[in-house]
This record gives structure tokens, sequence and C-alpha cells, in this order.
């Protein structure tokens, strides 16, 4: 099974992944975690340019992004799936899609150039407002704060991109992750049981 995780910063990604590693390893399947940009040569250009928040074209950044997907997809994703390993990836198209539009790119161009990928058997959006998730991230900051942030309102413009993506993908379901971890836990785990 290649099974995605999406949402915006603080979703519950990281947490619901390593929640799922568990899950299939307690089946005793075999199970990686991956995530994007990857660790490879591409995905450590790609986070070079996120830290300077400058410097690239939003238009190259996205196609760097999706150079690093073909090599993971190639080198990585499909011999495992070959091999009968599960796949738990943290972001993925969605993501290039959500956050490109978010910059100001066209959508359609964006699902064009990562039409040729890999389909996920499921991808689960973590779907939250980002004032919440920016809480959880930030747990120290204030309210007002938390409401300045700058991030916010880019977030906003990410989340109703993914929200969208419900109805151009198969297999793309929306988890209410503003819930406790418990139940955004049984919430996946409802999604995805009735697919083992
Ligand atoms: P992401 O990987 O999507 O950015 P994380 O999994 O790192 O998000 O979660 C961000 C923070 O929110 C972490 O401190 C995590 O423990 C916490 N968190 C995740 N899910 C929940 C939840 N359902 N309720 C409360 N806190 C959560
Ligand atoms: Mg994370």
């Amino acid at each position: 099974m290649f099974l995605v995780l999406e949402g915006i910063d603080g979703a519950g990604k990281t947490t619901h992944a390593k929640m799922l590693h568990e899950y299939f390893r307690s089946k005793r399947q075999k199970c990686v975690l991956t995530d994007e940009p990857t660790s490879g040569t591409i995905g450590i250009i790609i986070k070079g340019f996120l830290r300077q928040k400058s410097g690239i074209s939003p238009n190259a950044l996205q196609l760097l992004f999706a150079s690093d997907r073909a090599e993971h997809v190639e080198k990585f994703i499909v011999p495992e799936l070959k091999s009968g390993t599960n796949i738990i990836m943290d972001r993925y198209v969605a993501s290039t899609v959500a956050y490109g539009t978010a910059s100001g790119l066209d959508k359609e161009w964006l699902i064009s150039i990562n039409s040729k990928f890999r389909t996920p058997d499921i991808t689960l959006l973590l779907d939250i407002d980002p004032k919440a998730s920016m809480k959880r991230k930030f747990p120290n900051q204030d309210e007002s704060e938390v409401e300045l942030f700058e991030s916010v309102s880019l977030l906003e413009k990410v989340r109703n991109t993914y929200l969208e993506l419900a109805k151009v993908y198969d297999n793309y379901f929306i988890i209410d992750a503003s819930k406790s971890k418990d139940a955004v836990e049984q919430a996946i785990l409802n999604k995805i049981e009735h697919l083992l």
C-alpha cells in the first residue's frame, strides 16, 4: 500500500506517520516511512532554497520538487512497493499543488507536471484551521501573535486548495485533524482498514 499524509504545517502528519508505522509493524507487515523534500541531492537543494525564502522563482522551485519526486518514485518508492513494502509518505503531489497555488502558480500546470507519478493508494488530508495548527507548532505564542503570524493567511490558501483537491483526485480523503490525537488516529485507521 502506498499511503500519503498531507496537510498544512502542524496538522499532525509526522505524529500520525509514526503511528501508522507502528500499526503496520504490529501487523507484521513491512513498512517504511519517507518524506518530501527528500534527503537526496535534489531534496537538499530544495531545502536550501526554502531556508533562504527567496532567490528562486516559484516555477523553478516547483520543477525542482517534481524532479526530486521523479528520483524518489523511480529509485525508491516503486522498488519498495514491488518488494511488498508498505510506504507511508509525509507529503507528495498534493503538497506541490496546494503550496504552489498559494504562491501564485497555475494549479492546472502544477497538476499536469505531476500527472505521471505513481498514484497513491490513499491520500489522507489532515485538515485543520491554520490558527489551530500554528498553536500546536508554537504553543508558547499567545493568540494575538498567532493571528498576526504572517504564515496564517498563506496557510489558509494552502488549506483551501488541499480541500478542493478532493474533487480532483481519487482515493483522497479529508480527516478532521482538529480532534484529539486518538480521534484522528481512529479516523485514519477506519479509512485504511478496508483497503488492507
Ligand atoms: P506536521 O508534521 O503535520 O507538521 P506534527 O505531527 O509535527 O505536524 O504535529 C505538530 C504538533 O502538534 C506536535 O507537537 C504534535 O504532538 C501535536 N499534535 C499532533 N496531532 C495532534 C492532535 N490531534 N491534537 C493535539 N496535538 C497534536
Ligand atoms: Mg512533520
